[in-house]
């Protein structure tokens, strides 16, 4: 029997709700949170491609709240990218409603009222900082990607796990734990041999998800890491190190937001800084700011009191105003 989040005395009874209720829907409509990364999308596509092979008579939604709806460029090679459809076409009552990785509903975006109206809403995730939403909650803060939650479920649905399912899993996966670097037990490794053994290439899946990228990547970043600044007495004195990229400097390259998600892992390799912070500039001008941690600060904390979540090595939050004010409400919250 293993505990899940708090208030949640019992995932095993949960499970078991969950399959109650998928046995006998005959429509399931599946979400992830917006602007999706690899293992809630992947997460999702595993499970939409599971229960279209099921050989139940069940019909299958899936999508996510973005507005305007697009798959994020490095993430357009998982399989059943083809099956999504945009938030429009999204049954606005839900019978049966599930999410992947979002901790809140609010992480739905324009699909957080459909949650709102679901007769029934299963929840997969594994945020610490999941606010604790929907009517079965399978949240399990010590998975390390929803992948494992998902890669649970279609064991439990009984659907084999196939080359297809398997690609959309390890790409979470593989996310989710910085390529195995972080929260990396065993059990992670023998889930990695188990959906390499359905014979995906874990080198083409790397290339596609960390690996390549346009020329005018280079030149964001060599004029964002200019502008890198950092400030040893921050961070309660363990240092932090902060860039911002502004519209000007995507529009030079002509980069969407999700291009410039893996700028954080280059400022996180700084020594003299235990955290790292990169303010992306939305197309709104909001700030997305994404916090990293060495493990001293939880930066899931500091982002959950700003109105954000995530992990206590990985999270963020967003805001309106300047990129000075951003820094300085976060700079205090993370002890000046
Ligand atoms: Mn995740």
């Amino acid at each position: 029997m293993t505990s899940g989040a708090p208030g949640i005395p019992d995932l095993e009874a949960e499970w078991a709700r969950a399959l109650k209720i998928l046995a006998g829907a005959q429509e399931v409509c599946l979400a992830c949170h917006v602007r999706p990364d690899a293992d809630a999308l992947g997460s999702m596509l595993a499970v939409t491609l599971a229960l279209t092979s099921s050989g139940r008579p069940v019909s299958v939604v899936a999508s996510f709240g973005d507005q305007p709806f697009e798959v994020p460029g490095i993430l357009r090679f998982l399989p059943g990218v083809d099956l999504l459809r945009p938030p429009s076409a999204y049954p606005r009552r839900p019978a049966v409603m599930m999410t992947f990785d979002a901790a809140s509903a609010d992480r739905l975006g324009v699909l957080a009222p459909c949650a709102a109206r679901a007769d029934e809403l299963i929840v997969l995730d594994h945020h610490a900082s999941n606010v604790g939403f929907g009517s079965v909650r399978l949240v399990d803060p010590a998975a390390a990607a929803t992948a494992l939650l998902a890669r649970d479920l279609i064991g439990r649905l009984g659907v084999p796990v196939s080359r297809d399912i398997a690609l959309g899993l390890y790409a979470g996966l593989v996310t989710d734990t910085g390529s195995f670097k972080f929260a990396t037990t065993p059990r992670i490794h023998e889930l990695a041999a188990e959906l390499l053994s359905t014979g995906i290439d874990p080198g083409e899946v790397a290339h596609e998800l960390f690996d390549r990228a346009p020329f005018g990547y280079l030149e964001l970043l060599s004029a964002v890491l200019g502008r890198a600044t950092l400030e040893p007495q921050a961070a309660g004195g363990l240092g932090l190190v902060w860039a911002a990229v502004t519209r000007a400097d995507r529009a030079r390259g002509g980069m969407p937001l999700d291009a410039v998600e893996p700028v954080i892992d280059v400022l996180r390799r700084t020594d003299e800084a235990e955290v790292a912070v990169v303010l992306k500039e939305a197309d709104n001008g909001d700030w997305l700011i994404s916090t990293r941690s060495k493990g001293r600060v939880d930066v899931g904390r500091a982002c959950k009191a700003l109105g954000g979540g995530g992990h206590a090595r990985a999270a963020g939050f967003t805001a309106g105003g300047s990129a000075t004010a951003a820094m300085a409400i976060l700079r205090e919250r993370l002890g000046g």
